[in-house]
């Protein structure tokens, strides 16, 4: 049998907010409202560069 990896709701600090990735749409964890993009997609910064 195989466990699956369940999505639990995390606790969150205060000002931590759940939201979805503008890049993967992956939930992430934001530290700061400001924050849209998880930090895997943030490492690569091509979200940066408008066009
Ligand atoms: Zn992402």
């Amino acid at each position: 049998m195989r466990k699956k990896k369940q999505q639990q709701t995390t606790t969150l600090a205060p000002g931590e907010k759940v939201r979805h990735c503008l890049v993967c749409h992956e939930e992430f964890v934001s530290a700061w409202s400001g924050n849209r993009v998880c930090n895997r997609c943030r490492s690569t910064a091509v979200w940066k560069q408008g066009a």
